[in-house]
């Protein structure tokens, strides 16, 4: 068989993209939908733009949803009828995986041999599936993790309940069977290799970037305005999803310790916490209005549904700084964006934040999750004026390092880089 008759030398003409457990047509910000589904619209239009068709394949989760729909020019959304159409549990998820990778390989199978040049999959649930279609279509899987389960339950919150030995399982297999591993950062690369025994030569260090064209310093008068915020307070906002793996708990904590400290700060201190509930999140999605209430702060907690577009712009330019307290977190775009937008980030000096931001520069990393270090530091960006100017100048420097555009050239190489050694392979085989 000769591979070189598809045309597979060089960078593929048509991409398999495999998003089984969420859409990148859903609002990120709750429930499974956040950064990855950021990522995979992004980069999907980039690679639209350079003349890469993309088709990502994901779980219908609703009769209404049309077999096909374009995000945009050159990218579908293919919705794979696997279970009931309904938002299935990830732990449901695994036993929808035969029924799903059917689908997929169906839907190829309409096609001409070779429609498919190249799969990506995204998450562990994902890379199941991509690992059966790889051996079937005779591609390259290229494998982003997005997190670890070894990795996340080594930093579980207090009282977090830990990820199932079947994900640990399923993403070994993942990292033995893919042809390349995307890591977001070198430290995630490390952990691919020293946890998940990744072979050093497959994993590829690729930053996920940020729109630095929606993402941009504003006016914080109108963006408060267009919010209905006051134009006098302490906006300290925290944005993403609600779970205690993203701990918008530590960030109440913090603001309760401050009013303690400066009680003064009582009439213009706002907490504004944007986004829904996700994960084990979802047990107790009451949880962080009932602890702002039992920490006396019900006043100045202020909480607002997932937001879109402008509107999430505005919630960054609106704010004084932007709180990014997870304890694991395999980058952290929310950071990147605040940043873009010229708002100072503290954030927890765990995962792929301290590539997100720099700390003492661009905003500040916090070693601990303790209320009181937090108070500090987000007293120390927010509340002294000079310190502010320097460092959002410098956030906004930062961000610019990044872009969506960057994060497609180094896919497009690996995607390269993968397919001439999966050809390669198979000559040897031969
Ligand atoms: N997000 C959004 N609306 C919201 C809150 C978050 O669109 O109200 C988006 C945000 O712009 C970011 C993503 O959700 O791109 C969250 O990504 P991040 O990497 O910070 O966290 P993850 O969800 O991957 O854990």
């Amino acid at each position: 068989m000769s591979f070189s008759l598809h045309g597979i030398r060089r960078a593929p003409r048509r991409v398999a993209v495999m998003s089984v457990h969420t859409s990148p047509l859903e609002q990120p910000g709750t429930g499974d939908a956040g950064g990855m589904n950021v990522y995979i619209s992004e980069t999907a239009q980039e690679m639209a733009a350079r003349g890469v068709g993309v088709e990502v394949f994901t779980r219908a989760t609703s009769s209404d949803q049309p077999p096909v729909a374009e995000l945009a020019p050159g990218v579908l959304v293919r919705h794979i009828p696997a279970g009931p159409f309904e938002p299935l549990g990830r732990d449901e998820l695994p036993a929808q995986l035969c029924a799903f990778t059917s689908g997929v390989l169906r839907t190829e199978a309409f096609h001409e041999p070779g429609y498919y040049d190249l799969i990506h999959s995204h998450y562990w649930l994902s890379g199941q599936v991509g690992w059966l279609a790889r051996d079937r279509w005779g591609v390259p899987l290229v494998h982003t993790a997005h997190t670890l389960a070894k990795v996340k339950n080594a930093a579980l919150a207090d009282g977090d309940t830990p990820e199932p030995r079947t994900r640990v399982i399923g993403e070994e297999q993942v990292v033995e069977e893919a042809d390349s591993l995307i890591a977001n950062t070198a430290v995630e690369a490390r952990q691919l290799i020293e946890l998940y025994d990744a072979d050093p030569r497959e994993v590829h260090t690729v930053a996920p970037g940020v729109d630095l064209k929606r993402f941009t310093p504003g006016s914080k008068t109108a963006a408060r305005e267009a919010l209905g915020l006051p134009q006098d307070a302490v906006i300290m906002a925290f944005a993403g999803r609600i779970q205690p793996l993203k701990a918008p708990d530590v960030l109440l904590y913090a603001a309760a310790e401050l009013l303690r400290q400066r009680p003064e700060l009582a009439s213009r201190l706002v907490v504004l916490i944007v986004g829904g509930p996700s994960g084990t999140g979802l047990e107790q999605p009451q949880a962080l209005r009932e602890l702002a209430v039992s920490l006396g702060i019900e006043r100045q907690t202020w909480f607002m549904p997932p937001q879109p577009g402008q509107s999430l712009v505005n919630v960054y330019r609106a704010a004084d700084v932007v709180a990014v307290p997870s304890y694991n977190e395999s980058f952290g775009l929310v950071a990147l964006e605040a940043q873009a937008c010229g708002t100072p980030v503290v954030a927890a000096e765990v995962g792929g934040l301290p590539v997100a931001v720099v700390h003492g520069v661009s905003g500040l990393l916090v070693p601990s999750h303790a209320g009181p270090d937090w108070a500090s530091a987000l007293a120390n960006v927010a509340l002294r004026p000079d310190r502010h100017a320097e460092l959002s100048t410098n956030a906004v420097t930062h961000a610019r390092r990044f872009s969506w555009q960057r994060t497609t050239d180094a896919l497009l190489d690996t995607y390269t880089q993968a397919t001439s050694a999966f050809q390669r392979a198979l000559e040897v085989a031969v």
